[in-house]
């Protein structure tokens, strides 16, 4: 499997034990308490009344719109269009951060909005939605994780940036996917033990590549959790030629088929970099649209989701990502009591606290 840094070769590393994963509780959200996402399409012409609608309200407001890779392929496209920007979290934030509008529109989840504010407290920032959560920052609750690390004050608080405000203001560092091989390679050559949180499936592909000392934090996202590696040998035996590209929030069996693991950005590098002309890629499926951008020449195909017993809600497409669409934001933009209720707010003093582990990361130098 390359390193999605280099795109060479790695060499496996020896299993790392688990630490103390039987444990601890298990956050991974349960089924009841995922929300459904069957959006409508809308007809050419809506969509072309809605656009024109969004881009005058961003004008107006003195407002650019930040769009995830997983949302609506029109976001992303609308964002790209206004002078906005289309990434992965780490680079949503550091565009937020260096952009002169006044006001921040995140296209996103919950966690990213707030990330935009601590980061930028002098801006007002909104979503089109304050529904748009994420499971792993659901599955962390502050109260049980701030004790958690008060049990273990010997280990350094790493935190994925799917985390609250308050989770990431008890942390010593804050990562996102582009970042944590690296990061906590650094922390582990400096002898230090790390407290990892919330994601397991990520926490223990970085505790395999870097060999550190982690403990294990049972969160796990509701989308990359649902790829099983039957299904994808199944699509392999389809497909010979095709590359496997896997989110390192999947499973560790499915991240052992993989031609290439990354974040959002490494898969759009991996895809780009590799020889293969056929790729299944198993993350998101928001994601698609950017590959395909990107790569017209190439093919994509989704990896499968829980297999044969798959449901609406194990499809690979986040719930909450999906709740981002045109129709909202234009509503949400155009009523003031709608933005209102969609505005982002952190208390300053946990902001304060929380800037500090994302300026590390973002000061970080790979
Ligand atoms: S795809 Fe997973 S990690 Fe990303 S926002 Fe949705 S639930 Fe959270």
């Amino acid at each position: 499997m390359p390193c999605v840094q280099c795109l060479l070769p790695m060499q496996p590393l020896e299993r790392a034990p688990l630490q103390l994963k039987d444990q601890l509780k298990d956050h991974t959200l349960p089924v009841d308490q995922i929300p459904d996402h069957c959006p409508v399409p809308l007809s050419e012409s809506r969509k072309q009344e809605l656009i024109e609608e969004i881009t005058a309200q961003l004008t107006a407001r003195d407002a650019v719109l930040i769009a995830h890779y997983y949302v609506a392929g029109e976001i992303q496209d609308l964002a790209e269009a206004t002078g906005g920007f289309v990434s992965d979290s780490l680079e949503m934030a550091r565009f937020g951060k260096r952009h002169n509008a006044s006001t921040l529109i995140v296209a996103g989840v919950r966690f990213m909005g707030e990330t935009a504010k601590i980061l930028s407290p002098e801006k007002r920032v909104f979503m089109p939605t304050l529904k748009a959560e994420c499971s792993l920052d659901l599955g962390c609750p502050p109260d049980e994780f701030e004790a958690f690390c008060d049990e273990h004050p010997d280990r350094t608080v790493v935190v994925y940036a799917n985390t609250s405000a308050r989770v990431k203001a008890r942390s010593d560092w804050v990562v996102t996917s582009s970042v944590a091989l690296p990061i906590v390679e650094h922390l582990h050559a400096r002898g230090e033990k790390i407290l990892w949180a919330p994601d397991r499936h990520l926490g223990r592909y970085i505790q395999l590549k870097t060999g550190a000392d982690m403990m294990l934090w049972r969160g796990a996202c509701v989308v990359h959790d649902e790829f099983k590696t039957k299904g994808l040998l199944d699509l392999k035996k389809l497909y010979p030629e095709a590359g496997v590209l896997v989110h390192p929030e999947s499973p560790e069996d499915v991240i052992a088929l993989a031609d290439a693991v990354g974040s959002t950005s490494g898969i759009l590098k991996a895809a780009t970099e590799l020889p293969h002309n056929t790729f299944i890629v198993a993350t998101d499926k928001g994601m698609f649209h950017k590959l395909k951008q990107k790569n017209p020449h190439k093919r994509f195909i989704e990896a499968p989701t829980a297999g044969d017993g798959a449901t609406c809600k194990s499809c690979a497409h986040c719930p909450w990502m999906a709740m981002n669409r045109l129709q909202v934001l234009a509503d949400t933009l155009a009523s003031a009591t709608q933005m209102i209720a969609n505005e982002i707010h952190v208390n300053p003093e946990v902001g304060q606290r929380a800037m500090v582990p994302l300026n590390r990361m973002l000061d970080f130098r790979v």
